[in-house]
């Protein structure tokens, strides 16, 4: 059988894609059972898309963002939105992210890829695609366990980043195969790893004052951060990981005020310095880290601008974590060579892309996987305007 349509990856753009496949007949794969990285996005309450305004937008996605212009004319937030509640799924903004109201991100996984299952003429997990190839106008698609044939394929196999999902970035030797450039894929929206702060896991603070600081520049963030079993974690972090670097120092301003405001309210009474830093900061991390017994009258400037220090300039040294704890993955399929209106190859025809496998992504708050539905959206528009005629 020749099916008009198989899709690479069952995961969040795969399946959208199959879901709204119609009356092609589709074939989808997937290394997995699908939808595994989309059962764990946004802590149990998937968080689809953002609430900003819509010229906002594409500025979230970097220097890439204008990609998306046309995909998302044709299908933004509003759509998705609506889709979603169209289908069961009740949603809410909250801090401008779009979330799951009341269901967790496991059922909406699920629900998803009962529907995609449904929707197509074969789903096929547990079955990776290993090597597409292509002769005159048919797509011949290799599985370790059989040859497939197909007028158009949709690559949906996502980027490297959480390979225990499946996604471990195996497409894009296959889109290098059929003549597509590959940008350096690298871990993004990433945790820092650091040994120095294992005490500390467990504790986390809000709006503090992040300085990054690598050979030869120097980022700040500001927002909430975790530390955690292996180092820092937390959406300031993340944002923050995005830039471009292996090893920094990382300064950490707890309190977001200048030293001069903190040294007044450590020794405007003459209390236990602990005690006064115990009003400001969780007893735990105080314990762990103000190590003086003495009183503010009796402290040396040295030792109170060691205080200063670790509650104004906290450093520690990060590196970033590898893709297995990577969010998203920046890189993959270079954009030069895809066709923004319609999410085809510009350089073989019938091949198609959707989702993290291009090199775009997103801010956190709901960016990726607006992108992922999109693109996804476009992509099927596309494939299938060929059967009309
Ligand atoms: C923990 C976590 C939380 C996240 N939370 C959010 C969030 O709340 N909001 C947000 O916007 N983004 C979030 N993201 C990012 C978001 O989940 C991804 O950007 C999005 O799922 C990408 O969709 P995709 O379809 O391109 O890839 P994926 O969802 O990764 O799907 C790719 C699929 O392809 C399959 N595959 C790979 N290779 C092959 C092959 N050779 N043959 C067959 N199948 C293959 C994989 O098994 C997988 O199922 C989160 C990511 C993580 C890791």
């Amino acid at each position: 059988m020749i099916y008009d349509l198989a899709i690479v990856g069952a995961g969040t753009c795969g399946l959208f894609a199959a879901i709204n496949s119609h009356s092609l007949t589709t074939v989808v794969f997937d290394k997995n059972s699908g939808a595994k990285k989309l059962s764990i996005t946004g802590n149990s309450k998937s968080n689809i898309t953002n609430c900003i305004k819509k010229e906002e937008f594409l500025e979230r996605y970097g220097k890439n963002g204008t990609f998306l212009r046309d995909s998302f004319k044709l299908f933004f937030k509003e759509e998705l939105i609506n889709f979603f509640e169209r289908s069961g799924f009740d949603l809410i903004c909250k801090d401008n992210k779009v979330v799951l109201k009341s269901k967790t991100s496991e059922e909406f996984a699920k629900a998803l890829l009962n529907k995609a299952a449904k929707s197509v003429t074969s789903f096929r997990g547990y079955e990776p695609v290993v090597d597409i190839s292509k002769d005159r106008d048919i797509f011949i698609l290799n599985t370790h366990k059989d040859q497939y044939y197909a007028k158009n394929v949709l690559l949906a196999c996502g980027g490297k980043s959480f390979p225990a999902t499946g996604s471990d970035g195996s497409c894009y030797n296959i889109a290098k195969k059929l003549g597509h450039g590959i940008v350096k894929p690298n871990p993004c929206e990433v945790p820092f790893c650091c040994k120095d702060v294992k005490n500390l896991q467990g504790l986390s603070f809000k709006n503090v004052h992040l300085t990054l600081k690598t050979a030869k520049k120097r980022f700040s963030e500001y927002g909430d951060i975790l530390f955690t079993h292996f180092g820092i974690s937390g959406p300031a972090v993340l944002e923050l990981s995005k830039n471009d670097f292996k090893h920094a120092k990382l300064f950490i301003n707890f309190l977001g005020i200048k030293e001069q405001e903190l040294l007044e309210l450590l020794t405007k009474k003459n209390r236990k310095i602990k005690n006064i830093v115990k009003d400001i900061m969780p007893k735990r991390f105080v314990d762990e880290i103000v190590k003086t017994d003495k009183y503010s009258k009796e402290a040396s400037k040295k030792e109170l601008k060691e205080i200063v220090n670790s509650l104004l300039e906290f450093e520690v040294e990060v590196e970033k974590c590898s893709f297995n704890k990577a969010f998203v993955t920046c890189g993959g399929v270079s954009l030069r060579e895809i066709n923004p209106k319609t999410m085809e190859s510009k350089l073989t025809k019938g091949l198609f892309f959707c989702g993290e496998i291009m090199d775009i992504q997103g801010s956190i708050g709901g960016f990726n996987l607006q992108a992922a539905f999109s693109t996804s959206f476009c992509a099927m528009n596309s494939i299938k305007s060929r059967f009309l005629t």
